[in-house]
């Protein structure tokens, strides 16, 4: 009991130090922690007061620990489970972060938006919504390509599910409450029907094209400081020229970030479709720094074509309501565009299949936004998607290409690093490919013919990448050889043409 009664004053100095928690409000916080862990009369001691001259920690997994093994040993946890002891963390934390109101009242009150994000991020990780401990795991490396230099992540990061709670969540039948993981409706909601515990889960709200958005932080930031903004209703993902209106309304409230948007179309969009949202952050991606193949002018908005496996025109000016009117004209010429010669049909029986991903940003008075040309056709030879990661690249990533990997970050199973080790000793000591592997068999044999004896990690952090650019290189509707690239040129004419 010592030991717990320890762990609860060591996480009320923890709240105090990074402000989640007023020294006031330290014996509330205490009883309200004894109330969740329903402590027995007898167990109840006083909690000394703060101490200020403990050493505090920059997040605090092992704090809470001893709390978490404390609840599972008295059963206030139903499941010794990751996703259990997560949902039970959310409610401890909850108890000693700032309400809702306050967040937003905290963020507002700051005049520069830099401080509101650093203040709204810095919250989002020091009360573990964002598990620091856990994302630090993921492995992160760059590595050269001919586009240039690229992002390869691991996600090791995201826990196993565990047998224990899918079969919960088998028994369970379809909740539609929250309607979707980003509606509002999860903040502080205990995770019943999502098996994700959201009760310190916070968000602000901004005001996008004159509508109601709210900003928040992913969880998994794959980058630095990867926020979500999402609008206040539970509607579908839609491109429209709303979207580049709200895009430019962003970035001139928040220039330090990017934002953009994935696609409003299955197969070339993102995971969630069922729920308007952007994502945006702090973080120079590896299309940033793309080098321009051709480029042409047009009433002060400047043209470019991106060096890049994916099929990329950069507007950039100065006037934001040509840019936005520039890049609606641009998007609904893509809408019907048609060349059957490179496999592009913009509508087959009434379907529309051409899309766009586009990125905001702002440099100076500059706005940058990267137009991504994007068709989600398919045929009985590419059942998933004509210009989708083709089957050959599939051991590698099979998932849809959405807005992170456009901007050149390949976020890439936990599986992977087990297998790549296997895969190095194979290469290195030419041990024969086991059952397990089988699906990277061919990939093995091409990687042992390139091998030259460098240092193995090295070796393959540089294939993972090549692999990478391949799979996003599928996605392209302008494909790289001589034939896509004279058909970008014909859109490029078309482009200049209709709004010359
Ligand atoms: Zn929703």
């Amino acid at each position: 009991m010592n030991d717990l009664c320890n762990a609860l004053k060591r996480l009320l100095e923890y709240g105090i130090y990074h402000k989640l928690l007023d020294v006031e409000e330290y014996h509330y916080a205490y009883n309200r922690l004894i109330d969740l862990l329903q402590f027995d009369a007898d167990d109840i001691v006083a909690c000394e007061d703060v101490d200020y001259s403990s050493i505090v920690p920059d997040e605090p997994s092992a704090i809470l620990q001893p709390i978490l093994d404390y609840a599972v040993e008295h059963h206030l946890i139903d499941a010794d489970t990751v996703q259990r002891r997560d949902i039970f963390e959310a409610k401890v934390m909850d108890i000693i972060m700032p309400r809702p109101a306050q967040v937003i009242e905290r963020f507002k009150r700051f005049d520069d938006s830099k401080d509101q994000t650093d203040y709204f991020y810095h919250l989002s990780q020091t009360s573990n919504y964002i598990k620091t401990a856990r994302t630090n795991r993921n492995h992160r490396w760059q590595a050269d390509t001919e586009y240039g230099t690229f992002d390869i992540t691991i996600n090791l990061s995201k826990p196993e599910k565990d047998p224990k709670d899918i079969i919960r969540q088998g028994k369970r039948t379809e909740a539609n409450y929250p309607s979707c993981l980003l509606c509002k409706e999860n903040v502080g909601y205990n995770g019943k029907t999502t098996g994700i515990g959201r009760t310190n889960h916070r968000i602000v709200p901004v005001t996008l094209n004159d509508e109601a958005f709210y900003l928040q932080y992913s969880p998994y930031v794959y980058y630095n400081e990867h926020c979500i903004v999402l609008q206040r209703e539970h509607v579908p993902m839609n491109v429209t020229r709303a979207t580049f209106v709200r895009l430019f309304d962003f970035v001139d409230q928040f220039p330090h970030y990017f934002l953009g948007s994935n696609a409003g179309l299955p197969i070339v969009g993102g995971s969630i479709l069922s729920h308007e949202h952007y994502q945006g952050g702090r973080h120079t991606f590896p299309i940033e720094r793309a080098t321009v193949l051709e480029s042409f002018e047009l009433d002060d908005i400047t043209f470019e074509q991106l060096h890049w496996p994916l099929s990329v025109i950069r507007l950039r000016g100065r006037d934001r309501t040509r840019l936005i009117d520039v890049a609606y004209k641009l998007f609904q010429l893509w809408e019907t565009y048609d060349d059957p010669t490179v496999g592009i049909h913009s509508y087959t029986d009434g379907e529309p299949h051409n899309a766009i991903t586009p990125i905001a940003r702002k440099k100076g008075e500059f706005y940058e936004l990267d137009m991504t040309l994007r068709n989600n056709l398919t045929s009985e030879e590419f059942p998933l998607g004509i210009f989708h990661p083709h089957p050959e690249h599939h051991h590698i990533k099979k998932e849809n290409i959405g807005l992170i990997e456009v901007m050149g970050l390949a976020v890439l199973p936990g599986r992977l690093e087990r297998e790549l080790n296997q895969i190095g000793q194979i290469i290195v000591s030419d041990r024969p490919i086991d059952a397990s592997l089988a699906h990277h068999e061919t990939w093995i044999h091409t990687l042992k013919e390139q091998y030259d004896g460098e240092p193995i990690d090295a070796f393959l952090q540089q294939q993972v990448a090549l692999k990478f650019v391949q799979v996003i290189e599928d996605a392209g509707v302008f494909k790289q050889d001589d034939a896509g690239q004279a058909a970008f040129r014909r859109f490029q004419k078309e482009v200049r043409h209709a709004l010359g």
